[in-house]
């Protein structure tokens, strides 16, 4: 309830009346904007081989150049994208640059992988389809490298028919992830219905598995994933990889790919190209040295 003149004589709102939904609504208005006027950016995360340090691809990670904020994270307006629907343009956009990026990257690369991070409410949408081929067609990117991480509760909570959706995206030759492995209600059922590409570890094991302090039960766990992936032929990515030590683990566990601020944090687009030209040597000084491989 809004009080009546308060101390000052200023109104002031309870949060229960609803200052939450002012800003969100606010941040709608302002995010239907950004969108439009250009201020969505996206950053780089490099992923390379957990064996041989190449570099495998890239993660497209969405900023918000916020005019009043400063560059926001992921974190601070996914969520209201999602609620308002704004996340189908916005999710469009996102998918046209890092398609776009990715083509004018592979220029120079070999192969490399362009992975997108999409939304339940994007895989619901009828056109989404579409908009995934005319991204393809327009960046000239061949479909097999681009890579659509997906979470668990995104294809759980989908309201319509998502294994025919991600049929239909594979179809098309697009590769698919389930992102934040382990977190949510990970069915083993559910993987083999999907028939998903790459599992993508949850940072929160990688994190636990470490040191003595670390829990033996959380490398049971990863070493568990990996079988698990393996046998029913799916690659796995190690995600917030941080320490050498993390990535020894990782490796030895046969892990296929990582991805973490020890290797390379998410970057504007011109930097993040760096990793294109960057030699195997240079890395491993920097990743330290990794068991049985010199
Ligand atoms: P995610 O897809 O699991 O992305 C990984 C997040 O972990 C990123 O945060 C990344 O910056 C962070 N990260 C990477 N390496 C490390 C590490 O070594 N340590 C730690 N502590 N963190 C690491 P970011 O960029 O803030 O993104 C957060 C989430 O927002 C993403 O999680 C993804 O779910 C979502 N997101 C980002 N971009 C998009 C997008 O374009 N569309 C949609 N629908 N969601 C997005
Ligand atoms: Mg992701
Ligand atoms: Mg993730
Ligand atoms: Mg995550």
């Amino acid at each position: 309830r809004a009080k009546q003149g308060g101390k000052n004589g200023v109104r002031t709102f309870q949060p229960a009346m609803g200052q939450d939904t002012l800003e969100r609504a606010a941040m709608e208005e302002d995010l239907r904007a950004a969108i439009r006027e250009d201020q969505l950016v996206l950053h780089y995360q490099a992923q390379f081989d957990a064996r041989t340090r190449r570099l495998v691809g890239y993660e497209a990670l969405v900023r918000w150049r916020h005019p009043r904020q400063g560059l926001l994270p992921p974190g601070r307006f996914i969520g209201v994208a999602e609620d308002s629907g704004l996340i189908v343009p916005l999710g469009a956009w996102v998918l046209r640059e890092a398609c776009r990026q990715a083509g004018e990257w592979q220029a120079t690369d070999r192969g490399l992988t362009m992975s997108v991070n999409v939304s339940a409410l994007q895989l619901e949408d009828a056109g989404f389809l579409g908009t995934v081929q005319d991204a393809l067609q327009d960046a000239g990117l061949p479909p097999g490298q681009l890579v659509l991480e997906l979470t668990e509760s995104a294809v759980l909570g989908h309201r319509g028919n998502a294994a025919g959706q991600l049929a239909g995206l594979r179809a098309l030759g697009v590769r698919v992830a389930l992102d934040d492995f382990g977190t949510g209600q990970s069915s083993l059922s559910l993987l083999r219905q999907l028939q998903v590409d790459i599992l993508k570890i949850d940072r929160s094991f990688v994190q636990d598995a470490q040191g003595a302090a670390g829990s033996g039960s959380a490398r049971v766990l990863i070493d568990a994933m990996v079988s698990l992936a393996h046998s029913l032929n799916m690659r796995v990515t190690a995600e917030g990889v941080e320490t050498p030590e993390q990535h020894a683990l990782l490796s030895e566990m046969a892990c296929d790919s990582v991805q973490g601020y020890l290797m390379a944090r998410p970057l504007p687009a011109g930097e993040a190209a760096a990793y294109l030209h960057e030699e195997e040597h240079l890395r491993s000084d920097r990743w330290g040295a990794v068991p049985g491989l010199e």
